[in-house]
């Protein structure tokens, strides 16, 4: 008798603990970067560019390189969870790389589904489209080949070619866009259960601020893709001010603006990507000098500069 049969929701939730996981890890190495760097850049190879600043030392360089091999493993283990889950849903015998006349049974007569060999994730794509429709599309598999052959390297212990935060980034989203995974509220569940402190208090800041990263890195149709921002016809961002209310002080005493990531629905409403809510704002000029905000908030905040008029 076959026991310890995988269910395909297990395999997502792993696959989504591990894409949380890599996107933790990406914007801490982005935000390490920030810190100790003047400017950086990085070579399509992955090879990080420090520029003037001495302070960046090898120790650092170190840092960044083992923080971007982990997040690679990360994100493929991820990618090949949510492939897996897809694929255990049609039959969990479609993941198996042997048949049951070479399975072997334990002392007791049962034959556990975790001693039994699974299909290698290179295999994992063309069982995929054999199985499961909509087929894979050439830019998610393209992806998954180039990482997974990138972290083969690292789990080798060979790897001198690496992938910038913003590839991997990049990938999570194309993975959670082919595997239907809502990124905001992922994320925001993962700061409730991660730590409920942080999620009371800055839950819709920390996840404004990756959706900040996103819209200023990333090109407009793969915004619209894969996070439905419509970065076209000029791409005005203002700060949510339902955000705003949510988030406690003190987590925002270090920002002069709330992360702009809302845009204007109609003339005087503003809808956001993050609490998915709409706000009423007054369609007026900001008096402070300089800017050119023209949204203000109920609570006569400037939803472009944060001041209050
Ligand atoms: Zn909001
Ligand atoms: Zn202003």
């Amino acid at each position: 008798m076959l026991i310890n049969t995988p269910s395909s929701t297990s395999f997502r939730e792993l696959a989504i603990d591990f894409s949380n996981l890599a996107i933790d890890s990406s914007f801490e190495i982005l935000e390490y970067l920030d810190e100790v760097v003047e400017e950086y850049s990085f070579n399509a190879d992955g090879t990080l560019l420090a520029m003037g600043d001495n302070k960046f030392g090898k120790a650092d360089r170190t840092y960044v390189d083992r923080a971007i091999r982990t997040t690679t493993t990360l994100s493929q283990q991820s990618a090949e969870f949510f492939i897996k889950s897809r694929l255990v849903e049609v039959s969990p015998f479609s993941i198996l790389a042997e048949p049951p006349d070479k399975w072997k049974a334990g002392n007791s007569g049962d034959v556990d589904y975790e001693d039994l060999k699974t299909l290698d994730a290179a295999l994992l794509p063309n069982a995929y489209n054999k199985l499961c429709t909509p087929p894979l599309c050439n830019a998610f598999l393209q992806s998954y080949e180039k990482t997974r052959r990138l972290r083969n390297r690292v789990v080798h212990g060979v790897s001198r070619k690496l992938l910038t935060p913003s590839d991997l980034l990049l990938f999570i989203l194309q993975t959670h866009f082919t595997f239907d995974v809502d990124y905001v509220p992922e994320r925001l569940m993962h700061y409730r259960y991660g730590d409920p402190e942080i999620y009371q208090e800055a839950a819709h800041l920390s996840v404004a601020k990756e959706f900040r990263f996103f819209i200023e890195h990333l090109g407009a149709s793969t915004l619209l893709q894969f996070l439905s921002i419509d970065k076209r016809n000029g791409g005005r961002f203002y700060s949510c001010p339902t955000c705003i209310n949510r988030v406690h002080r003190k987590a925002l005493r270090y920002y002069e603006v709330f992360p702009r990531v809302a845009q204007l629905k109609s003339k005087n409403l503003l809808k956001c990507p993050i609490c998915r809510r709409e706000s009423r704002v007054k369609r007026a000029n900001c008096s402070k000098v300089g800017c050119k905000g023209d949204a203000i908030s109920s609570a006569g905040q400037c939803l472009t500069c944060g001041s209050h008029g």
